[in-house]
């Protein structure tokens, strides 16, 4: 560690010490998952302005803080934590993530990060081959024929959000090549599932398509787009003048884990030639699986596809990808003209730069790889698996307590379920007293018109005893009326 002053580490010891017995109180389960201490307070327990003003977080000053800090921290490794979809990150992804911080190359442009660049395009290409699309060929090689022809394009992004958004870019480019110079035009439509993540409507104001132009896809009562209602949809909006810009389906609604039947959707996109983009934030992990690959087919039939890394991949926020069948769609994403960029300038290596919302990027590849190079992806693939089976255990086991109610079948590691005679208000009530009682972290999602609460099996340490005590927990939290 030469070239490291003495008080960083000393410092790095502190923080190492610190985290390491939050992390072991944590995974032993004991202890709550979440506090929330009252903001001012925990802004005067951690001295900040003070510490901003007069400066001097090392040595005891910064231990004091730490353990005020963790403290108040949700605690990711408590296997009792299945509230939001974040990933209990991989001790080896966690390294990665310090050697890129600490290496601190942003590489979307090539020559600031000459191996932070390799690992992302590496990475890309190797998520480009789990869906069945053509990986790139590496930029530097002498042009062979037609290599780089056919072939995917992809970049990883600072969250799923993002991704959808350059996703939604490209398809807006592909409908409407003068968007990019003239703005959008008013005609352009986006159909939905009208339980698409928020981000799909998001990125519809940000391009400047607008909220309104979001159209919901016929669904069944469990949100899965009804393919044959789609077409007429399609159908009907054509007539009334309107450019379809893009389809979206899910593998993996947010609010319960249900996939879109892909083939379905994509036989009508093509023959509509309508562009077929699919939500895969939280499922596309299961493209590792070939157990579950089945619950993807189709999905290479996809023009976009998102697959955040930060979900179901171990890795360490933020870290998502957006992948396109046709590479070359990406570069409409960000300017008017797409051109090729293979094999057409001097200069070495790559440049992501073209591809992004963001000029300086993290190497957001490294802590994803470091994960998946220490397990290899049949390690990554088994945590998956492992995850939705326990999803499915889970769900069984609430089926045979009567005093519970199922809302769907689980096709992934998240859970819906309600106590029966309690209505959704009183869910609302129950979710805030397991977050005030601490024990637990749950959330709550409307989902076929009612309230659930809501369970995403994140953690590789939960087990379906962990379960088991929140479902004996939860009928006493919802009496108790004190
Ligand atoms: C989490 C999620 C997103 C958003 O991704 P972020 O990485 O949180 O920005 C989008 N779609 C689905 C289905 C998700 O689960």
């Amino acid at each position: 560690m030469k070239g490291i002053p003495m008080t960083t580490r000393d410092d790095m010891n502190i923080v190492r010490s610190r985290l390491e017995s939050w992390e072991a109180e944590a995974r032993s389960g004991q202890g709550p998952v979440l506090v929330q201490p009252p903001m001012p307070r925990l802004a005067e327990d951690l001295d900040i302005r003070e510490l901003i003003s007069a400066g001097g977080l090392a040595g005891d000053r910064l231990d004091g803080f730490l353990e005020t800090y963790l403290a108040a921290s949700h605690r990711i490794p408590h296997p009792h934590g299945m509230g939001h979809q974040v990933a209990c990150p991989h001790p080896s992804a966690v390294l990665g993530g310090y050697v890129d911080v600490f290496t601190n190359n942003p590489m979307a442009i090539y020559e600031m990060g000459p191996a932070a660049a390799t690992v992302e395009y590496a990475v890309i290409n190797w998520m480009l081959e789990k869906v069945g699309w053509k990986p790139r060929p590496w930029p530097d090689r002498p042009a062979e024929g037609a290599e780089g022809e056919g072939c995917g394009g992809g970049v990883l992004t600072h969250g799923g959000s993002l991704a959808q958004l350059t996703a939604l870019a490209a398809a807006r480019a592909h409908a409407d090549p003068e968007a990019w110079e003239n703005g959008a035009y008013p005609d352009l439509v986006v159909v939905s599932p009208p339980d698409a993540h928020y981000s799909v409507s998001r990125a519809l104001g940000i391009l400047g398509i607008g909220q309104k132009a979001l159209v919901s896809a016929p669904c069944d009562d469990w949100g899965r787009i009804l393919p044959r209602q789609l077409g007429r949809l399609l159908e009907e909006l054509k007539g009334q003048g309107r450019r379809i810009m893009a389809v979206t389906a899910n593998a993996g609604c947010t609010a319960a884990g249900l996939h879109d039947d892909f083939h379905a959707v994509a036989d009508v996109c093509e023959r509509h030639g309508v562009w077929l983009h699919v939500d895969g934030a939280h499922g596309a992990s299961a493209l590792l699986s070939p157990r579950l690959r089945h619950l993807l087919d189709g999905v290479e039939r996809a023009d976009s596809l998102i697959w955040d890394a930060h979900k179901m991949m171990r890795t360490p926020g933020l870290c998502a990808a957006v992948l396109f069948r046709d590479g070359q769609h990406l570069d409409g994403a960000f300017r008017q003209q797409a051109s090729y960029l293979f094999h057409e300038k001097e200069q070495v290596g790559f440049d992501a730069i073209a591809h992004t919302v963001e000029c300086t990027k993290a190497g957001l590849g490294v802590k994803f790889f470091f994960g998946l190079a220490a397990e290899g992806e049949k390690g990554l693939a088994r945590y998956v698996e492992g995850r939705y089976a326990l999803g499915a255990e889970v769900a069984r086991l609430i089926a045979t307590r009567p005093e519970y109610e199922l809302a769907v079948e689980p096709e992934a590691n998240i859970v819906c379920f309600r106590l029966k005679g309690l209505d959704d208000d009183a869910h609302l009530e129950l979710r805030n007293r397991v977050l005030a009682d601490g024990r637990y972290y749950i959330t709550t999602t409307t989902f076929a018109g009612r309230r659930w609460l809501r369970l995403a099996i994140m953690n590789p340490e939960t087990e379906v005893r962990h379960v088991e005590r929140l479902l004996n927990l939860l009928p006493e939290l919802a009496k108790d009326d004190t």
